[in-house]
């Protein structure tokens, strides 16, 4: 949904309140899609304080889905997002193209599924667990072992990433033990 700025421009400090919809149901990033479960409007408080100058505060609730990365189980990831981002419109008249780098503007409209797909991917975790101590799938036969031990012998074919630091560390003084006799 695009929201004309022009129009607050015009009302000097005047807030203008926009309830605003967006139109994406997934959420994609680095290529993944992420299915958006929930969503708010967004409520938009825009006042311009002085001239050409515009203040956008944002306010809206997305509950994405996402696997966990171990478990790939799904899990919902809720973003109470409240933000506020300024665009300076005399800049623009004296450098063109200074505002390319604020994708949600184009010319004087503010792109509202852009504005929250850009603060989406800046509050979206590094890494998803559906708990922090999510002990994944078995990389033999595919088991959940949340759900309990599958019998399997892991301990050549899970390698070094899943070796508990404090036996890497012993590992590491034995190799250097045997090494130098
Ligand atoms: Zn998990
Ligand atoms: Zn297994």
């Amino acid at each position: 949904m695009l929201v004309s700025l022009s129009e607050v421009m015009n009302r000097r400090g005047e807030p203008l309140y926009v309830e605003a919809e967006t139109g994406f149901d997934v959420f994609r990033m680095n290529g993944v899609d992420y299915p958006v479960k929930n969503k708010t409007q967004v409520r938009l408080t825009i006042k311009s304080p002085s001239p050409k100058r515009v203040l956008i505060q944002a306010e809206a609730e997305y509950v994405l889905s996402a696997p966990c990365d171990r478990c790939l189980k799904e899990v919902e990831l809720s973003f109470p997002l409240r933000f506020q981002q300024e665009v300076d419109f005399s800049k623009q008249e004296e450098q063109p193209g200074s505002l390319e780098e604020i994708s949600c503007i184009s010319g004087y409209d503010l792109d509202v599924d852009r504005l929250i797909f850009e603060e989406l991917l800046v509050a979206f975790p590094a890494k998803v667990l559906c708990k922090e101590d999510c002990r994944g799938i078995c990389n033999i036969c595919g088991a959940d072992l949340n759900a309990g031990e599958c019998g399997c012998s892991r301990a050549e074919a899970a390698g070094e990433e899943h070796l508990d630091p404090r036996m890497a560390a012993v590992r590491d003084i034995f190799k250097n033990f045997t090494g130098s006799s």
